[in-house]
């Protein structure tokens, strides 16, 4: 298939960048360029949001009933699923994700558009009567602007679980994904245009964080911004918003442990161990990367352990028998290599894989599992985001949960045992926005989604997404002559 270059997608056309500048989007397998991507700047973010300013003042968007709005959403999903496998496609060879779980993530972004569609039609108020005096109500409203920053990590299902709540509620939007996968997102304006959206509605903006992302964050006629990303960005952002008093959902990193106890089912716990943090190339903010095992079983488990993670297939993408594919860059390939080196340098064990070497072509780090590992240990603190697993042991319930906790994040969390009680007991103790227990990371989408700590602010999904994509207003009524002070009448 041939790639077009990446254009920017602002008022219902592609187009280049105002500075005529671009980059390149570099194939993680072999190296080799894919295409060139245009690199937008403030006067490209300027012109997308004032884009979305107009369609949100003086277009149809906000005004249409939600029925109609939720027929055009469906539309989208429509659109995603019989685009789903070019997407899927575009994905794999953009970021390295393998086929099978690509074409997982195409149908997912299909789901998010159906799912909004439906939940924003059922959106509903509150009533407040007040004996006879008083009806009180409250309504949503759209907000208005919303700049919508992604990272790189399964780029489509990120941004459509931004984008379908966002315009359901009946805001519009303009994305700035992230510079190392800018292709499903140039598909996605175009599918989303074809569906009938209104020009304006939906924008796309190509470029760097610190320019094209910071523009954004700045605008002042951008009132909310939803980002996904790293904790130091998410930081920045907030600092870089301020000035214009923006709303922020903050979907941040994440170190989750995985508890497993000796009661355990232990087939089940292992499957879970390895598919929590080697799917997705280890690139999942949610990636159960920190396995607490308890000590009685720990031998066992371990070996066992050791035999899956040596057999887990590491190749090309595009193969569907692949279950790990090539790191998205460079970069991040070389700063996880660097974490095995720092894993070494600890004194933790390497059990399975390791270092890569030096002159392989394309970003594969084999699947690597540290034993031995200490708390402490920057392997055991720090998000390295590939497909690095570490293992630490634990005594007792109480060490289990302080081990747990002992992070600065708090995104996901997952909890192994059969005793019925103690599963409650943990999942209520551990500092974490999700707890699943006896599970994978199985995703509802009415539930609310997001991580305490240094793993973010907010909740989207289900209704939580419409707390942050709407202005809640409260109307008063009076249903009576009710008694108001009479200031000046006073002989
Ligand atoms: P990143 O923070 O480097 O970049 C994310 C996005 O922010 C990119 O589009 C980037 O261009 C933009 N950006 C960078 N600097 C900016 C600035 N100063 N102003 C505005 N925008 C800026 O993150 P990444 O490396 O692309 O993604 C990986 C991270 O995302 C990991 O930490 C992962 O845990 C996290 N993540 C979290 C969730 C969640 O739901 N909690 C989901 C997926 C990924």
């Amino acid at each position: 298939m041939e790639i077009q270059p990446a254009r920017h997608f602002i008022q219902g056309a592609y187009c280049d960048g105002v500075q005529g500048k671009w980059f390149e989007t570099i194939n993680p397998t072999n190296g080799e360029v894919i295409t060139q991507v245009a690199e937008g700047f403030e006067e490209d973010i300027h012109r997308a949001v004032c884009a979305a300013h107009q369609a949100f003042h003086e277009g149809p968007w906000r005004r249409m009933s939600a029925k109609e709005r939720s027929r055009l959403m469906v539309n989208i999903a429509e659109g995603l699923e019989k685009n789903g496998e070019e997407l899927a496609y575009l994905e794999t060879l953009d970021t390295g994700l393998p086929i099978a779980q690509a074409r997982g993530q195409a149908a997912r972004a299909a789901d998010n558009f159906r799912f909004f569609a439906k939940k924003a039609e059922e959106m509903t108020g509150e009533t407040y009567p007040v004996d006879e005096s008083f009806l009180n109500y409250t309504v949503r409203r759209p907000v208005g602007v919303a700049g919508l920053i992604t990272p790189w990590n399964t780029p489509l299902m990120l941004s459509t679980w931004k984008i379908a709540p966002c315009l359901a509620t009946g805001n519009t939007a303009v994305l700035k994904p992230a510079e190392w996968s800018p292709l499903t997102a140039t598909k996605l304006a175009q599918i989303i245009h074809d569906a009938g959206i209104p020009e304006g509605v939906f924008n796309v903006v190509h470029g760097f964080g610190e320019t094209a992302g910071a523009a954004l964050v700045a605008h002042p006629l951008v009132n909310l911004i939803s980002f996904t990303g790293e904790t130091t960005t998410g930081k920045e952002i907030m600092r870089n918003g301020s000035s214009t008093l923006k709303r922020f959902s903050m979907e941040l990193g994440g170190k989750s442990p995985v508890v497993v106890f000796a009661d355990a089912d232990l087939e089940r716990a292992l499957d879970a161990v390895v598919f929590g943090l080697y799917s997705l190339n280890g690139e999942r903010c949610t990636a159960g990367s920190r396995l607490l095992i308890e000590r009685s079983i720990k031998d066992e488990f371990e070996e066992r352990l050791k035999e899956r993670v040596a057999r887990i297939r590491l190749g090309d993408p595009f193969d569907p028998k692949t279950e790990v594919g090539p790191l998205i860059h460079r970069n991040h390939y070389q700063r996880v290599q660097e974490y095995i080196r720092v894993g070494l340098s600890e004194g933790a064990t390497l059990a399975v894989g390791g270092f890569s070497p030096d002159d392989q072509v394309g970003n594969f780090v084999r699947p690597t599992l540290f034993t031995n590992v200490r708390n402490g240990m920057r392997i055991a603190q720090e998000e390295i985001f590939g497909p690095v697993l570490v293992s630490i042991p634990f005594d007792s319930e109480e060490e289990a949960v302080h081990l747990a906790n002992d992070v600065a994040y708090g995104l996901a969390a997952y909890v192994w045992t059969n005793n019925l009680t103690k599963a409650h007991r943990v999942a209520g103790q551990i500092e974490s926005g999700m707890v699943w227990i006896n599970s994978q990371n199985v995703r509802d989408l009415r539930t609310p989604f997001g991580g305490s700590k240094n793993s973010g602010i907010g909740r989207e999904g289900g209704h939580y997404s419409f707390e942050f994509y709407t202005e809640l207003k409260t109307i008063h009524v009076s249903m009576s002559h009710h008694p108001i002070p009479k200031f000046g009448k006073v002989e």
